[in-house]
């Protein structure tokens, strides 16, 4: 527990050293504008050629150790125009082995709650914090975490999607730049800011896959259907009348 409020705290200065000698901004509700960001006027093509250009860098990038340890890149992936992305914290063996996000049994429960919401998973993109995965799915360090960010950041910027589903504790955290746990967080829309000049994007913390299998109670599959419920009401999707059992 210490060591993860440490990491935290290290990658949240970093985040508010880098808001305050840049103005990008993952926090905070006093940068509005009206002004109409870049990526407004890519077509979908150019976001697609975008995001390929980030998966690239990410496929070469040695910027942190995790690089030299991987087998494959998880840069991510799906629609360059998806009205939801969700973002986990990051790669498990299986992501790995193959080099997509959210394949093994928790990407197989993910592609379930997907489903159940009446989306396929071609329609919305599925990313993660960070892009290697670290030896024995150890938690990522702070300086791992701080070089990988700005891939994710990019992604966000480029897709600028409508809502954001953050995918257990450390992606909630990283995103919304708290210390505060899932429980406070998940069930709330919360605001992640992406910069001077661009509007907030609704974040929805809720319970990651693989916890929910790990304690898969009826109670934890109802909080994180709830929560989905939330996203399809917000993007004013219709909401199926029963979701995941
Ligand atoms: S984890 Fe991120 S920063 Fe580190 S090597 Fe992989 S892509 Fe680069």
């Amino acid at each position: 527990m210490e060591k993860e409020i440490d990491i935290n705290k290290v990658v949240r200065q970093h985040l508010e050293m880098e808001q305050f000698f840049t103005g990008f901004a993952l926090k905070g509700k006093d940068i509005k504008s009206e002004q109409q960001k870049p990526e407004d006027n890519m077509t979908n093509a150019e976001k697609a050629a975008e995001l390929e250009k980030i998966a690239d860098e990410v496929n070469q990038c040695r910027k942190c150790s995790l690089g030299s340890l991987r087998t494959n890149a998880v840069p991510g992936e799906g629609d360059s125009n998806a009205r939801i992305m969700f973002v986990g914290e990051g790669p498990g063996a299986d992501e790995d082995a193959q080099g997509r996000p959210f394949v093994g049994r928790a990407g197989q429960l993910l592609d379930k709650i997907i489903t159940a919401m009446g989306l396929k998973r071609s329609e919305v993109f599925i990313g993660n914090v960070i892009k290697c995965r670290p030896p024995e799915n150890r938690d990522p360090r702070a300086d791992e975490i701080i070089s990988c960010l700005p891939y994710l950041q990019r992604q966000i910027e480029i897709i600028n999607p409508e809502i954001i589903v953050a995918l257990g504790a450390p992606a909630a955290k990283t995103l919304l730049n708290t210390n505060k746990s899932i429980g406070q967080l998940r069930g709330l829309f919360h605001e992640y800011y992406a910069g001077l000049g661009r509007p907030p994007i609704k974040l929805m913390p809720t319970y990651h896959t693989a916890y929910l299998l790990r304690n898969y109670s009826q109670e934890n599959r109802k909080r994180v259907w709830e929560d989905m419920k939330k996203v399809l009401a917000e993007l004013g999707l219709p909401v199926p009348e029963h979701g995941r059992k």
